[in-house]
């Protein structure tokens, strides 16, 4: 959701796919590869929040490696944050994501008060003014790499259901757990993850539970997750803007198109690069909104998505193009 040498060998597989839960359309397997490489390297990535000064996140080749680039502006963010408002109106599904006042203990208790076997799905559906706790959103979006958005939803839905507890995951087979996530893809790789992430929160914390992040900074929240083995930054980055309500930018696969074509980030950067810049550009107050309109644009565009059939549509975006990108 990200120094330099961590980011570039991070950056193919971790920003993919970025949503709460699930929007990649492009399925590869440089995930898994890129997981699996990752796992055994913590220390690597933890250089990428390493409370050293001289390898922070504020270091000017990482958090603004444009600094000449004017755009965007905080009137071009606005525009097109106004404009995909009005063509789509609010998209539905990231609702429950916009901030609101939340208690990190009425979350714990959430967590302990799981459903039995069959309920969950009843919960997570009818979670809508409930917030999902931290690690539901930690693991649903690791979940979501690399696959579509349904096939999950149904991954997470198949774990919540199959396991009622976050411990009951910690205790089963492995071999258990990938069958319960398998509709997912990378069973064997997300499972491995999740037990991962499981164990070392009960050693280090006492419990299974996140919600401890909500107290924290977004530096803080970012060298926390990214101790976690199998976390990257693209990942953390989703938490933080979906789960955590911070203002943060993540650049998925749509973000990084769009963004390219008007022109908000120069030619020939690379996601990593594009992250940093525009975190820095674009007005906090509107990331989230303009983050989720511009994945569901994305997604949704035949003009600006090299995916989405059906007919050509009007596009209130490609007016934003840069003449030089497009
Ligand atoms: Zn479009």
């Amino acid at each position: 959701m990200s120094t330099s040498s961590s980011w570039d060998g991070q950056k193919l597989s971790f920003f993919d796919s970025i949503s709460p839960a699930k929007t990649s359309v492009s399925v590869s397997t440089a995930f898994g590869r890129e997981l699996q490489r990752k796992m055994p390297a913590a220390n690597k990535r933890q250089k990428l929040h390493s409370p050293n000064p001289s390898i922070t996140e504020d270091s000017p080749s990482t958090c603004n490696p444009f600094p000449h680039h004017p755009n965007p502006t905080p009137q071009e963010c606005r525009g097109v944050r106004d404009s995909l408002l009005a063509f789509h109106g609010f998209p539905q599904q990231f609702a429950k994501y916009q901030k609101k006042p939340h208690s990190s203990s009425e979350a714990c208790d959430e967590v302990s008060d799981q459903p039995k076997n069959g309920e969950t799905e009843l919960l997570v559906t009818s979670l809508g003014d409930r917030r999902e706790s931290v690690l539901d959103g930690l693991i649903s979006t690791l979940l979501s790499q690399n696959t579509t958005d349904s096939n999950s939803s149904k991954a997470f839905v198949s774990l919540k259901s199959t396991f009622p507890t976050w411990e009951d995951v910690l205790a089963a087979d492995s071999k258990c757990v990938e069958n319960a996530i398998r509709c997912g893809g990378l069973a064997a790789t997300k499972a491995s993850c999740i037990k991962t992430i499981l164990k070392s929160l009960l050693e280090k914390k006492g419990k299974i539970c996140l919600e401890y992040l909500r107290d924290m900074s977004v530096n803080e929240i970012k060298d926390e997750l990214c101790s976690f083995k199998g976390i990257g930054p693209k990942t953390v980055a989703c938490v933080l803007m979906f789960h955590l309500q911070q203002d943060d930018f993540p650049v998925d696969t749509h973000v990084f198109r769009i963004a390219k074509a008007m022109g908000w980030v120069p030619v020939g950067a690379d996601r990593e690069k594009a992250y940093h810049h525009l975190n820095r550009r674009i007005p906090n107050e509107l990331k989230f909104d303009l983050n989720c309109l511009l994945v569901t644009h994305g997604k949704a565009c035949k003009k600006c998505s090299r995916v989405a059939s059906g007919p050509s549509n009007t596009c209130p975006v490609t007016q934003y193009y840069s003449s030089t990108t497009n």
